[in-house]
């Protein structure tokens, strides 16, 4: 029997963050997260869609198909921890047969494998959990917060920057100011203190953006 994922939505769009931003891309959001963040606006554990709709890979990859009217357009999996859903051999090689011939991304807190046939790996650690002998990733994105600290301090992360550096010479880093809803003066103090940091490394750090806020995309 085909497995099933629990799917909180399903939406076209582009990539608002990292290396790829621009691009568009149709966001598949699997539901819930081992994790809590205090901002997260996925909702966390439980997940942002009370009742997740649970749906094989065929049927998601005929979703993405129909809300972005293409064959095979990018397909970014999200969450929640995307993850969290694909542990199993069963899970990944029915989402690799679904999505043959599709450009797939992922974005991950690192605490779990990613399956091998995703084309694109986004790690954004949260706490010391990510040790590194998972795949590499392409692209690491640390959220900066208003008081200059990188988060994850709080919950364990002295993986940081420079220590990751260390362990992936080549991996583009970004550092990414949190945008705090309603208080333009936090979000404001953390973008000076995340270009800060990127002015002053000489590796491949750079400042990330969230696009998609600024268009007032989804
Ligand atoms: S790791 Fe990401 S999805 Fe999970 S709770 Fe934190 S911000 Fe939300």
């Amino acid at each position: 029997m085909s497995p099933e994922f629990k799917i909180s939505e399903i939406f076209w769009s582009f990539q608002g963050e990292g290396c790829n931003v621009g691009m568009p891309a149709v966001f598949v959001r699997l539901s819930g997260c081992d994790l809590e963040c205090p901002f997260c606006d996925e909702g966390g554990m439980l997940g942002s869609n009370p009742r997740p709709d649970r749906m094989t890979a065929e049927q998601i990859r005929d979703k993405v198909r129909a809300v972005s009217g293409q064959k095979f357009p990018n397909v970014i999996f999200t969450g929640g921890e995307p993850t969290m859903h694909m542990k199993r051999k069963v899970e990944q090689e029915a989402l690799e047969t679904a999505f043959k011939g599709f450009y797939t991304m992922i974005e991950s807190n690192g605490h779990f494998k990613v399956p091998d046939f995703i084309d694109w790996v986004t790690v954004s650690p949260k706490d010391d959990y990510f040790n590194g002998s998972q795949r590499p990733p392409d692209e690491f994105k640390f959220l900066m917060e208003s008081t200059g600290e990188i988060y994850g301090k709080e919950f364990g992360l002295v993986f940081g920057v420079e220590s990751i550096r260390k362990v992936f010479p080549d991996t583009t880093i970004i550092i990414q100011p949190i945008t705090y809803d309603g208080n333009e003066l936090k979000s404001q103090k953390a973008t000076a203190y995340a270009l800060t940091l990127v002015k002053n490394s000489n590796t491949n750090i750079r400042l990330g953006c969230r696009l998609h806020v600024i268009t007032g995309e989804k």
